[in-house]
């Protein structure tokens, strides 16, 4: 069975008369031992799932269930999952020590077992050192590591956390990812992790739902959200992507030929298109390879021409913003080898092409 299961959960608010959805129809299934993450826009509905989860709200319809068991009613205590806050909220007046060993000391547990079992968890999250501090005369991710510690001590077979990096400064929190993941790792424990932040989903997660708008756009591992996003929507939110626009002039097997108002060719699988319909596709900066010379035709590339409006020299890569002879600006990332010289400058006529696979 699924450490966590969601059938058909929907929440309606009601505030002033007004009825609001903020979750429709939500059906997950997370396995028992992944980091698995939430991610979506502001809004979308990431907390208010995590709160069902926890039983700090009740669905409106539909049920969870924590390794097979309905918890329709069940109260948070007396769920096997714990939640770690964006706000810490450590006890001020509290050692570290204190302020982890508190859960366990309410559950009756002996006072060794206590001290051995904060020690340890002290340990993993690499504060074994500062156990008899007060939380403000730690830092930011100190203070953090000991409310994932807090949360941790008393087993869970769950931990759900919502944004908790959402504080942190930009390499602060970078570390705390790594951190992070080897600390699920070394517990073993279910992960339900909350952000806005797709970078942040992609490095940490083993598989991640995407919703938008309180509906599930698409759930998938990393790689498959990011190389066969499935909506428009999860391959614009995932990471940089140019959205192009057209008519279908042609459409046989399982590919249609789509006018982007650029001369060139642009070559869509799908399976659902006539000729006439409008569609929209999306092309990852990386897959588009950028030449002065027309690329050979056929049914196995996709090219159309532009104008190089700009170009930045990264290092590593150049990326180049072309303007294509239809209007649209496209994004165009290019890795380079052991010369840095860039193939074209500003001002450059140029063909950029891509394979037909890579038209999502
Ligand atoms: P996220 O965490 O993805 O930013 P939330 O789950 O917090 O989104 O909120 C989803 C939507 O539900 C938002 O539009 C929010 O305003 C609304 N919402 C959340 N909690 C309540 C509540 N207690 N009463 C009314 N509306 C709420
Ligand atoms: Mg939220």
């Amino acid at each position: 069975t699924a450490a966590i299961n969601l059938r058909g959960v929907e929440k309606t608010f009601v505030a002033k008369n007004e009825t609001f959805q903020a979750v429709q129809r939500l059906d997950l299934s997370i396995g028992e031992g992944e980091f698995f993450s939430l991610l979506g826009p502001s809004g979308c509905g990431k907390t208010t799932t995590l709160r069902m989860i926890a039983g700090f709200e009740e669905p409106t319809a539909g049920e969870i269930l924590l390794h097979g068991q309905n918890m329709v009613g069940v109260p948070p205590y007396k769920r096997d999952v714990n939640t770690v806050f964006q706000s810490y909220a450590l006890f001020p007046h509290m050692t570290v020590e204190q302020n982890v060993a508190f859960g366990l000391e309410r559950k009756r547990i002996g006072k060794a077992e206590v001290r051995t079992r904060v020690g340890e968890m002290l340990e993993i999250v690499g504060l074994g050192e500062r156990g008899s501090r007060r939380p403000q005369q730690l830092s930011g991710g100190q203070q953090q590591r000991v409310a994932l510690a807090r949360a941790l001590v008393n087993r869970p077979s769950a931990l759900l956390l919502d944004e908790p990096l959402a504080a942190l400064d930009l390499k602060l929190r970078q570390a705390m990812q790594v951190e992070l993941k080897r600390i699920q790792r070394e517990v073993g424990i279910t992960f339900v992790f909350v952000t806005h932040d797709q970078g942040e989903a992609l490095t940490m997660s083993d598989r991640i739902v995407v919703m938008n708008a309180g509906l599930i756009e698409q759930v998938g591992n990393p790689q498959e959200l990011y190389e066969r996003p499935r909506t428009r929507f999860v391959a614009g939110f995932l990471g940089t992507s140019n959205i192009m626009e057209g008519k279908v002039t042609r459409y046989d097997d399982g590919v249609a030929l789509i006018d982007a108002g650029a001369d060139g060719r642009v070559l869509v699988p799908t399976d659902d298109a006539a000729v006439g319909d409008r569609i929209t596709i999306s092309v990852r900066p990386e897959k588009i390879v950028l030449s002065h010379d027309e690329p050979p035709a056929g049914d196995r590339e996709c090219s159309v021409q532009g104008t190089v409006e700009e170009m930045v020299y990264l290092g590593t890569s150049n990326t180049y913003e072309v303007r294509l002879n239809g209007g649209e600006t496209v994004t165009v990332l290019e890795q380079n080898g052991s010369t840095a010289d860039a193939t074209a400058v500003r001002g450059d006529k140029v063909w950029l092409s891509w394979r037909p696979q890579h038209s999502l």
